[in-house]
């Protein structure tokens, strides 16, 4: 299965005005053909604007991977049978899925931050789209003031050297305290964690001059706060975002997968380093977004990648956004 990440449509770029750049996100595109057989297949447009108060917040669509699953990604301490079960319930195929990668900009009036950079393009097959779309909307990276890394699997910060290139020269850095902790430290000595550290190297370790530690409720700027989403890895950060008392979580790979991850908390999940933490930090973040009743981007939630949660049975489920920022 090939998945294209479509031609970017030129009539939007970055930060166009609230209600206009609301409704831009309506239109869905058809994949290129591309050249491969099997059809084409249909995928959203590449980047998606609501307006969060005085904020607008731009999801990115940097490349999504069909790969086997859900099992054993998802429930790797599951039978196989049950995790198939619950794709199939909910209208998904047992044995194959697809993994999309969104970064967020979030452009506060003051400053523009990018949230997570994509896997850098050349990394994977179909994704690492993140410069190329900046390319064609016309998006200079050089205007990005503050990149701030939730996590350094591969996947998120990948994007932030191109071409042996800094891709964002003129940004300030913003990471957990606890995740750089981690990687420039204990992590070096781990066998399994080894192959990582080089691309933490070279694309987060050699910023730490520029670059800012946060503990959980410390600001990255007024109204974005981070917090503890620790045990994805050990100093994963999630970020409260606020504006003119609109909230909204930016909840970066507190949950992986938005039915598997969402509707079975407590299943482990390969990608977590720490299962039963980020179980547990799972349901205390879905619980508390559930209750409140407030919107959160995922970053590899089913693209736009926005959307709500509502507490069922054991998990939760999601709701994707549809207008509720159009109006
Ligand atoms: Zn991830």
């Amino acid at each position: 299965m090939t998945l294209d990440v479509l031609q970017l449509s030129r009539r939007g770029f970055f930060g166009m005005g609230a209600g206009a750049a609301a409704l831009s996100a309506l239109p869905v595109s058809l994949a290129q053909a591309g050249g491969h057989s099997g059809g084409f297949t249909a995928e959203p447009v590449s980047y998606h604007t609501v307006k969060l108060g005085q904020f607008t917040i731009t999801t990115i669509l940097d490349g999504a991977i069909s790969l086997p699953g859900p099992h054993p990604i998802f429930g790797q301490d599951q039978e196989a049978a049950a995790v198939r079960k619950l794709a199939q319930d909910n209208f998904l195929p047992p044995e194959q899925q697809v993994i999309s990668f969104t970064p967020v900009l979030v452009d506060t009036g003051n400053e523009t931050i990018l949230f997570d950079t994509g896997n850098g393009a050349g990394r994977r097959p179909n994704a690492g789209k993140l410069k190329s779309i900046f390319e064609h909307v016309g998006f200079d990276p050089a205007e990005i003031d503050i990149v701030v890394l939730t996590h350094f699997h591969g996947d998120h910060i990948g994007g932030m050297v191109e071409d042996g290139q800094d891709m964002f020269p003129n940004a300030r850095y913003v990471t957990g305290a606890a995740e750089y902790d981690f990687w420039t430290g204990p992590a070096k000595d781990i066998e399994a964690l080894k192959k990582r550290i080089p691309l933490i190297e070279s694309n987060v370790a050699k910023f730490a001059e520029k670059m800012t530690f946060l503990k959980p409720g410390q600001d990255v700027v007024t109204g974005i706060t981070m917090q503890d989403g620790f045990g994805h890895t050990p100093g994963h950060g999630v970020y409260h975002i606020e504006s003119d008392g609109k909230r909204l979580m930016l909840m970066a790979d507190t949950a992986n997968h938005f039915v598997v991850s969402l509707q079975r908390p407590d299943w482990h999940v390969r990608f977590d380093m720490d299962k039963e933490k980020a179980a547990e930090t799972r349901k205390r973040l879905f619980g508390m977004i559930a209750a409140d009743r407030i919107p959160f981007t995922g970053y590899h939630m089913p693209f736009p990648a926005v959307g709500y949660v509502e507490a069922m049975g054991e998990g939760f489920r999601f709701v994707p956004a549809s207008y509720q920022f159009a109006i």
